[in-house]
């Protein structure tokens, strides 16, 4: 029986899988394979929390596959190598793979098949990762930079659909590529313990996915109204199994479109589509993960302050909505869409510190850390993203709070030692009376951090930092 491999990468699921469907379907005797290096994607490979999912998704999907007669081989080293050395042990002549987008994955894709194709081997590639692939959606030849036009256009092509479902039985042929032991052995688990609050937030498996697709009716009714409101449960929680490929967007979309029709079900299927839009930009243009794509803020007057970053990584900024978001993120590997911009916006323009902080402490600590989105998520807040919000408007975090938290209850569950103080007061807790803090439990600068910078004084600084931006690229000087 002829051999091939099927290289799993960001797509760990088996069925709507296009290339182990394919190889499947060619009749030849299929080996799962994952190959691991850290790092060798550059900012686009896991790190950290993500890490943790994939350790968990990797062992789940390797049951699915023991469940059906055959397994996962976990290879450890450059990928190309792997696979090199998987053709040589088991005899494959066929090497089946999904595609992915980033500019460091094209990098180590692009000559890996052409090495294959040169030694004779067949490679074949599927779409699997996206609704469209980011060179369909075009306007006159030239990629999208603003959202709206983008989902105005992609909506009017068609969307990939599942490709089917895998077969019950598999069988693994004779020829083995070389085992490169457990999954343990890639060392994807972190080594101290600090994990604990992820996976008691998180089931990162197909039975954890398939409780979130059950609930996608019930929250897509109110997803409109409630999806800015972190303490609500109205958005879907699907990024990490969609970043790791448990669930494709086509997976999501047919199950979302089977449902009965209505505003919550138009917003989300454009919240997808964000997903689709920021892999776009990344495609065309991978500067992304560099540079500001706007070039003026290669010139913006960033500040350098260690003791404020570290505030803020920990949730300790004194604004309550701030650092309930920043512990949501640490607890539990996931922030809510509306914190990570209440918070990103305070790191960029309250503290005036880079955005790259930010998107490589976010890289770091989501399950769901993607870098086409985060990256994106980052210019955006930053000003210099394509179709960013423009810089001078900046987020008052206690009016944020006010409106997206009003009754306290998201910074009551984060940031527990302000649970007792009074609503009227939670949003920002230095301006309540001494008597009520003292009746809450809370001294402030005790128990509590003071605010780290005053808004107002914040806000003037940012504005005068982009001004200086500004002259500075008109003047020409430093240019
Ligand atoms: P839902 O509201 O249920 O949306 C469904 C799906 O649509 C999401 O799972 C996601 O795949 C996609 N989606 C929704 N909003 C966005 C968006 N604004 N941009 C891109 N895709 C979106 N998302 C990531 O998946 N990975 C990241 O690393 C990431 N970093 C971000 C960084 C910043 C600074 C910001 C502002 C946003 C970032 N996002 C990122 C986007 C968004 O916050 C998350 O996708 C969303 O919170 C995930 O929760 P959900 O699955 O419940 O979303």
């Amino acid at each position: 029986m002829s051999v091939a491999l099927a290289w799993f990468r960001d797509d760990l699921r088996l069925d709507d899988n296009p290339a182990l469907l394919e190889a499947l379907r060619s009749g030849m005797g299929v080996i799962p394979l994952f190959a691991w290096q850290a790092e060798e994607l550059g900012v686009e490979s896991p790190s950290g929390a993500a890490r943790w999912w994939l350790h968990h998704a990797l062992a789940d999907l390797d049951a699915a596959l023991r469940e059906r007669g055959s397994r996962m081989f976990f290879m450890r080293g450059r990928a190309q190598d792997c696979i090199l050395r998987a053709i040589e042990a088991s005899g494959a002549r066929d090497v089946f793979w999904n595609r992915r987008h980033g500019p460091g994955a094209a990098e180590l894709d692009a000559p890996l098949e052409r090495l294959l194709r040169d030694a004779g081997i067949g490679v074949h590639i599927s779409s699997a990762g996206l609704l469209r692939e980011p060179w369909e959606v075009l306007h006159d030849g030239q990629s999208y930079r603003v959202f709206t036009a983008y989902f105005k256009a992609a909506s009017k092509l068609p969307a990939r659909r599942p490709a089917g479902l895998a077969p019950a039985q598999l069988h693994l042929p004779e020829g083995r590529p070389p085992d490169d032991g457990p999954l343990d052995a890639l060392g994807l688990m972190p080594r101290f313990g600090w994990t604990k609050g992820i996976g008691q937030a998180w089931e990162p498996t197909a039975a954890g996915l398939e409780v979130l697709m059950q609930g996608l009716p019930r929250m897509l009714e109110d997803y409109g109204r409630w999806r800015d409101y972190p303490a609500r449960a109205y958005t879907s929680r699907l990024s990490p199994y969609l970043r790791f490929g448990q669930v494709s967007p086509a997976q999501v979309l047919e199950r979302v479109r089977e449902l009965p029709d209505g505003p919550g079900k138009d917003c989300f299927i454009r919240q997808l589509s964000w997903r689709e839009f920021a892999r776009h930009v990344l495609f065309h243009t991978p500067a992304l993960l560099q540079q500001p794509l706007d070039p003026k803020f290669a010139h913006f007057p960033w500040r350098e302050d260690d003791a404020a970053l570290k505030a803020w990584q920990q949730g300790l900024t004194g604004f309550p909505i701030v650092d309930a978001g920043m512990r949501q993120l640490w607890n539990t590997g996931w922030m809510h869409n509306r914190a990570r911009m209440i918070a990103g916006s305070f790191l960029v323009k309250d503290l005036l510190l880079h955005w790259r902080k930010g998107a490589e402490w976010f890289m770091g600590t989501l399950v769901d850390a993607d870098a086409a989105s985060n990256f994106l998520g980052w210019q955006w807040l930053g000003g210099c993203g394509p179709d960013a919000a423009p810089f001078f408007r900046i987020f008052n975090p206690v009016l944020q709070s006010m409106k997206f938290d009003p009754d306290g209850y998201y910074i009551r569950r984060f940031v527990p030692e302000l649970a007792d103080l009074p609503t009227q007061w939670i949003h920002a807790p230095w301006t309540a009376p001494e008597r009520v803090l003292a009746n809450a439990g809370i001294s402030l600068g005790r128990d509590y951090p003071r605010p780290i910078v005053d808004h107002a004084f914040a806000r003037d600084r940012a504005l005068t930092a982009r001004w200086q931006m500004r002259s500075k690229v008109s003047d020409g000087s430093d240019a």
